[in-house]
């Protein structure tokens, strides 16, 4: 069952009608890691540069079941770094800068202890670094993948090439659109199956999400949270991720039926990150508290 996350640890700057953070702990492995963290033990593979502020290591020793010995700390290079800005519905965003940094440069090593992790989540990042990183897990049993609008844009080629060695897929239905110039969600879905994977999850925003597997298609809300509670949506899709790979990790398969649980306990975790900036809320959050969402999230979803 041991996960294993590697992706982009950022310096984020975020702007949003609920207010500002400057040079914040982001970055789609952190928010992964954090959020994952609740469900399952999960081992970081990433670099930064000789700039990461050290109150942002702190953070991320925080969290109990965080393992950070495939973390790189490079010297001389420049962490990522990544601004937004949020528009006023708040489910919809510009990205304002993107420095690559460390992205640019060979991706981090795999440690040997972690040789051996079955479970692999590909955090958004360059599709070359996400490539090289699976050369160096041959023991994998499943290996899921996220992307994003730049690296569609940039590097569709080795996208490609990834979609034909991973087995899932997590994207927004913007980049579902983008890849596939289909619009529907679910046929956007299928198409990208016949890519490769063996399942697609689209995210939705706060409409929710939609799975196609081999086996069959599912859907479920997004959880119903106030407006008053959405400061900071960023991180959410990875933490998302992180919910949904640490309950597969745990059940240790990913058929159809496993996987619909997964995709709640990531709702209902990444519902938690966009209560604060950066990772404050999750940085607090304990199990329980996720326990008792969950259960107020399967009354309010209930189907029949
Ligand atoms: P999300 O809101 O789930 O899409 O993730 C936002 C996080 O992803 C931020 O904390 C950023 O640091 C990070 N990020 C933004 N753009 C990229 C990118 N092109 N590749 C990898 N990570 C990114």
């Amino acid at each position: 069952m041991s996960l294993l996350v590697t992706g982009t640890i950022g310096i984020d700057t975020v702007h949003a009608p609920t207010g500002s953070a400057e040079g914040v702990l982001g970055g789609s492995c952190a928010y992964f890691a954090a959020a994952a963290s609740f469900h399952s033990p999960v081992r970081v593979v990433a670099a930064v540069g000789g700039d990461w502020p050290d109150d942002h290591r702190k953070v991320l020793e925080g969290f109990d079941n965080i393992s950070l010995d495939g973390l790189e700390v490079r010297a001389g290079s420049r962490t990522f770094a990544w601004g937004g800005k949020y528009f006023a519905n708040m489910n919809e965003r510009e990205t304002l800068f993107t420095e690559l940094g460390v992205v640019e440069e060979p991706a981090p090593m795999v440690p040997e202890a972690y040789r051996d992790s079955e479970y692999v989540f590909l955090a958004n990042t360059h599709p070359e670094v996400q490539l090289a990183f699976l050369d160096q897990l041959p023991d994998r049993k499943l290996a899921v993948a996220d992307t994003m609008d730049l690296w569609i844009n940039i590097a569709r080629d080795e996208l490609v090439m990834l979609l034909e060695q991973v087995d899932g897929l997590v994207l927004n239905d913007s980049e579902a659109l983008q890849l596939t110039e289909v619009r529907n969600a679910v046929t956007a879905a299928r198409k990208i199956l016949e890519m490769g994977p063996t399942f697609v999850v689209v995210k939705k925003g706060e409409h929710g999400c939609v799975l196609a597997h081999e086996s069959g298609v599912a859907v479920l809300p997004a959880f119903p949270a106030e407006a008053h509670h959405v400061i900071d949506p960023t991180g959410a899709g990875d933490s998302f991720a992180g919910g949904m790979m640490g309950h597969i990790a745990v059940a240790g398969r990913a058929d159809l039926p496993t996987i619909q649980s997964a995709l709640a306990w990531g709702t209902v975790t990444a519902s938690f990150t966009l209560e604060s900036f950066s990772l404050d809320r999750l940085a607090s959050l304990k199990r329980a508290d996720i326990d008792r969402r969950m259960a107020e999230f399967r009354g309010a979803a209930r189907v029949g």
